[in-house]
């Protein structure tokens, strides 16, 4: 392993008080190193051969932790299936009806348009946080 990649994630764990356990490390940097947005089920065939005896129960313990520190978010997909995606810069994500597969979209002026748009027509009583848009859409076989 990295090393430098795991003072990293050591210095995210003790700035938001998490108590470092192999599982939680290990798990935590297989969701950096591997991109995309994995389902319980893919992260824990990924972490099971780096922690013997490891448990489906103990992978959705540590994506919740994970969750509840703001490191990971879910995505809920239409078929059902969560899916956890690490928390990098604002981004959006496209959902291909034809692959099932959601990918990060990224547009800094989109961004920029929502954010203005939001701030000239406030919702009463609300504060925004974050906006994440959900694009559906299918990809032209052609050109995919
Ligand atoms: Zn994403």
């Amino acid at each position: 392993m990295n090393a430098s990649v795991t003072d990293s994630i050591l210095a995210k764990f003790k700035e938001a008080a998490i108590k470092v356990t192999a599982q939680r490390l290990i798990i935590y940097r297989l969701m950096l190193e591997t991109p995309g947005h994995h389902t319980a089920d893919t992260i824990f065939k990924l972490a099971s051969p780096l922690l013997p005896g490891l448990s489906p129960t103990t992978v959705y313990n540590v994506l919740d932790m994970l969750v509840a520190h703001k490191l990971a978010r879910r995505i809920k997909t239409d078929s059902d299936i969560m899916r956890y995606d690490i928390v990098t810069e604002n981004h959006h994500h496209l959902f291909a009806d034809n692959d099932h597969q959601i990918e990060d979209y990224h547009d800094k002026a989109l961004d920029e348009m929502l954010k203005n748009y939001f701030e000239a027509n406030k919702i009463p009583g609300f504060t925004i946080h974050d906006i994440k848009l959900e694009i559906h859409g299918s990809y032209d076989p052609k050109s995919h």
